[in-house]
């Protein structure tokens, strides 16, 4: 076994791929070097905290002819873990390349590479029947390493085509996850990429994610922008390569994290790496082109590098979610995937650990928050707690942390249990947003009391919670309702909510809450409520 998890949050995960020459921690970002352009350097590169790199086969095959050389690791000047890309991506750009698949698998042995990738056929933004033809073409490349390849030690990349074709992704990927390859990529967003079609490219991570098996390491190719980075984690993918970062240099363009600038549209550069830090944008347009482009393409690899280390670090203390949140509103499209992304809640939920991770206050914000992995298995489980609960009366109060409510909670709670000796006739419930319903036993255990919400709802919340709830009261049928209302913050809908399920409702005003003299009376009327 090559790859080892080590941490996971939502379907992200921090892990150990373990390779001959050395191990790579993910989320891992292989910078790709052109042993041909002396612009940046492996040196360069690894002074910033990058320990592996890919390099195209081609530019190897290139050097065996041209230079003395037989080791990609003596080309490169690097003893560490080196990928080697097939050439695929020069098929995609150019429709055509000058060597075959069994070509692409021995050069890749010979050279010494520690990832090796099939030469597969990517589908670009081709017909329907070409794709296929394409994908069935890349499945038969697939099958055939199993016979062809001779060396066990190396690492081999099956790449799952098809995109933007939803079904002959599934077909792909559905084909290549009954051969036993160490790594599986998801080829082909570069064009998706380049239109800003984050939707599609959810969409494809998921479909491919769902099939793949869940041991294996993903790699997501030319996803090599920060912005993107949280998602395509979130989702999953644990891999990736940027040649971006000197694309991007070569047409001044600067990367971060929520975006790219024109060089000339920078007055300040918003970054404080060692080279943002020393220069100012103005004295960049001053430069002889090759520096400019070496500083900007360095930067761009620290934005790099920097995103991968906040998403891990995200990973850790299990707010990933609120860093997804937080980046897709970098960009209208980004959001766009984002409302996608959300809807694979229970996809995510199946993935997401339920341990209490580091930092266990988790926060929310709005109503897309509701679509959290966590407050969905809370919603799955809900439905079991209450599931023997039928026909009772219930009496709802809203959850609140901090004084008085606690001490208010606790008395009450404890004298309706001491009054009616068991919850044969009566439940509490707390309630609250996101989690809907909080069986007061449940209060305590992560995440239903761990938690930080706004002190005023949005709209679509309210809505959202109380129409929930009132779903949950029709299947418990209850016999009548005892309901504190937080009118300040959740306004009539939950009044509503509970009189669409119940014929006896007993509503007491926020004013009313919480006072400690009125527990006699209150403990009178439910007796009242459960005698009928
Ligand atoms: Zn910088």
């Amino acid at each position: 076994m090559s790859f080892e998890v080590l941490d996971k949050d939502l379907a992200g995960r921090i892990g150990r791929l373990k390779t001959r020459r050395g191990t790579i921690e993910t989320p891992y970002l292989f910078p790709v070097i052109n042993p041909f352009d002396a612009t940046i350097t492996v040196k360069d590169i690894e002074g910033l905290g990058f320990n592996a790199f890919i390099t195209n086969i081609l530019h190897v095959r290139r050097a065996l002819r041209e230079l003395d050389v037989v080791d990609v690791h003596d080309l490169l000047g690097f003893s560490g873990p080196v990928m080697t890309d097939s050439g695929a991506y020069q098929l995609l750009v150019y429709g055509e390349v000058d060597i075959t698949p069994e070509e692409a698998v021995a050069l890749q042995e010979r050279c010494g590479s520690d990832i090796a990738v099939i030469l597969d056929y990517p589908t670009g933004m081709t017909s329907y029947d070409e794709a296929l033809r394409r994908v069935s073409e890349t499945i038969e490349r697939a099958r055939a390493l199993q016979l062809i390849k001779n060396d066990e030690t190396i690492l081999w990349v099956g790449p799952v085509q098809g995109a933007p074709y939803i079904d002959i992704v599934r077909h792909c990927a559905k084909q290549l996850s009954t051969l036993d390859f160490d790594i599986y990529a998801i080829g082909s967003p570069t064009t998706i990429m380049e239109t800003y079609n984050y939707e599609a490219l959810v969409d494809i991570i998921y479909v491919s994610k769902t099939i793949l098996p869940l041991g294996k390491p993903v790699h997501l190719f030319g996803a090599g922008h920060p912005m993107m980075l949280p998602m395509a984690v979130a989702l999953g993918c644990d891999l990736f390569d940027s040649a971006s970062y000197i694309i991007y240099a070569k047409e001044n363009r600067y990367m971060t994290p929520y975006g790219t600038y024109r060089l000339q549209d920078l007055e300040y550069f918003p970054c404080s790496c060692s080279i943002c830090s020393k220069y100012a944008p103005q004295e960049f347009n001053e430069m002889p082109s090759n520096l400019r482009v070496r500083l900007i393409a360095l930067h761009n690899l620290y934005a790099l590098v920097s995103e991968i280390k906040r998403i891990k670090q995200s990973i850790k203390e299990g707010s990933l979610w609120e860093y997804v949140s937080l980046r897709s509103r970098a960009h209208s499209r980004l959001f766009s995937a984002f409302l996608k992304f959300k809807k694979y809640n229970s996809f995510l939920e199946r993935l997401d650990p339920s341990t209490k991770p580091l930092i266990s206050g988790l926060f929310f914000y709005d109503y897309h928050d509701i679509f959290r992995p966590k407050v969905t298995r809370h919603f799955k489980r809900l439905k079991n707690c209450l599931s023997n609960l039928h026909e009772r009366t219930l009496v709802l109060i809203p959850r609140n942390d901090g004084q008085p409510f606690e001490n208010f909670v606790e008395e009450l709670v404890k004298k309706i249990y001491d009054t009616f000796k068991d919850d044969k006739e009566i439940k509490v419930l707390l309630y609250d947003y996101p989690f809907c319903l909080i069986p007061i036993e449940l209060d305590g255990f992560f995440p239903l009391s761990q938690y930080e919400a706004p002190s005023k709802l949005d709209a679509l919340s309210k809505v959202y919670v109380s129409s929930r709830v009132a779903r949950l009261l029709k299947i418990l049928k209850p016999k009548t309702i005892l309901l504190y209302n937080d009118v300040e913050r959740w306004g009539e809908h939950l009044e509503v909510a509970c009189k669409k399920s119940c014929n006896i409702v007993k509503v007491l005003r926020s004013k009313e809450l919480y006072a400690m003299e009125d527990l006699e009376n209150l403990i009178h009327l439910l007796r009242e409520l459960v005698e009928g």
